[in-house]
């Protein structure tokens, strides 16, 4: 996914700090409901919805990311720009342990070992986007990127370029098949130990039996040390092989047989905008997913224009992309792309004080008009009213609060028309 062995690009320097402290805040936003640092505010968004969700089932979930190998830097991957803007995707192997808590005792952890994706959007170098519209980061209103530098007309917040941009305007966790920094002698002395315990533990009983058990015959356990490491050795290798075909299997299910779609759909799209990527459609997709079913009323949703969803989504207290988009199909008719995707989610649900961790995968129908260039910085939270031109939250604001006409988000952007189990 975006990842190019043969050529590998560090993060610059100062990116690598913001990015650092989205990762170091993600934990905190989730938890705590704080706010989260340098991610765009569809993701801020989507965050406060799960912590509420956290909330409203009286459970408190630790969420803590972790660097895995400290030696190593993040890398980027494929870019895509547009007018104003370059993002680019980026990884790194960060783990996360999570821990759910009810009424103070653990009910539930464990520990991933992930790789993060996050997309990075800065402004392309020697232009100045100064009117183009913007959430303040404090208070949420929409206003232009020279306004908040002038001072949030809001919120009195002032800012800097380097406040602003570069941000994460995207992200998910993959599980590694890979091993990152200490973790393979971390893996493999386990497996050395218990195999040194099984042959150490025979050769005594043997002893025993045979009536030849002095206690100075243990000496005679040294030549078992070299024998138990190669077992050891071996049998790590065995298990880290059926991990690699686990997990692999469950990252590409699906996603053969798609991708001839999947270029089809990128090349209609591209006669609309050159700089679609499917990689930009992906995290658009994640992002409007984990804001339906973070959401107790989906259909106050702006960009959500299906029936009710499925009761189950209530239960759901974290939702991890489990690395495949797959493309279903998609058709056209009368000025209206509609294309049907499957995504594939980790989800953890909490029922009755339960909690339950399945694989899921779930049908998302998209929509939108193919008469009208795609915005690739488009956010419900930064709308330009088709009427007044005036910009405005939607997230706060259904109907214009300058014109008074209600927006109809599908002239501007994607629109969620259906969403459900597969
Ligand atoms: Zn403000
Ligand atoms: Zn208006």
């Amino acid at each position: 996914m975006g990842y190019n062995f043969f050529k590998i690009t560090e993060l610059k320097e100062s990116f690598r700090r913001k990015l650092n402290t989205f990762v170091y805040t993600l934990g905190n936003a989730i938890t705590h409901g704080e706010k989260i640092s340098f991610a765009d505010n569809d993701i801020s968004y989507f965050l406060q919805l799960q912590n509420e969700r956290l909330k409203n089932k009286q459970l408190t979930m630790e969420y803590e990311l972790y660097d895995r190998d400290d030696s190593r830097n993040p890398t980027v991957g494929s870019e895509w720009r547009d007018a104003h803007y370059e993002s680019f995707v980026c990884s790194e192997q960060i783990g996360v342990k999570r821990k759910i808590l009810k009424g103070g005792s653990k009910i539930y952890s464990d520990n991933k070992k992930n790789i993060l994706y996050t997309t990075i959007t800065d402004v392309t170098t020697g232009i100045h986007p100064d009117n183009e519209s913007v959430c303040c980061p404090n208070c949420g209103n929409v206003t232009t990127i020279a306004g908040l530098q002038g001072g949030c007309e809001y919120c009195g917040t002032m800012y800097k370029m380097d406040d602003l941009f570069p941000k994460v305007s995207g992200y998910y966790f993959l599980n590694d098949v890979a091993l990152a920094g200490k973790e393979g002698i971390q893996g493999v002395i386990p497996f050395m130990a218990a195999a040194f315990i099984i042959n150490a533990f025979i050769a005594v009983i043997a002893m025993i039996v045979r009536g030849e058990f002095k206690i100075t015959s243990l000496f005679l356990l040294i030549p078992v040390i070299p024998l138990s490491m190669f077992l050891g050795y071996v049998l790590f290798s065995i298990y880290m092989m059926i991990r690699l075909i686990a997990i692999g299997s469950s990252q590409s299910a699906g996603k053969y047989g798609t991708i001839g779609s999947r270029k089809k759909f990128e090349q209609r799209m591209r006669m609309i905008t050159p700089e679609f990527s499917f990689e930009y459609f992906t995290s658009k997709v994640i992002s409007l997913i984990k804001t339906v079913v973070y959401s107790e009323n989906p259909q106050d949703l702006l960009f959500y224009k299906g029936g009710a969803t499925s009761p189950e989504f209530k239960d759901i207290i974290d939702l991890n992309y489990g690395g495949a988009l797959g493309l279903a199909g998609f058709q056209e008719e009368r000025g209206i792309v509609t294309v049907f995707t499957d995504a594939f989610f980790d989800v953890l649900y909490a029922k009755d004080s339960k909690i339950i961790f399945k694989r899921e995968t779930l049908r998302a129908v998209f929509q939108r008009r193919t008469d009208i260039p795609i915005n690739l910085q488009f956010s419900m939270t930064k709308i330009q009213c088709p009427t007044c031109t005036g910009s405005f939250n939607a997230i706060r604001n259904k109907k214009c609060p300058y014109c008074g006409n209600v927006y109809d988000i599908i002239s501007d952007d994607w629109v969620l028309v259906d969403l459900k189990y597969e």
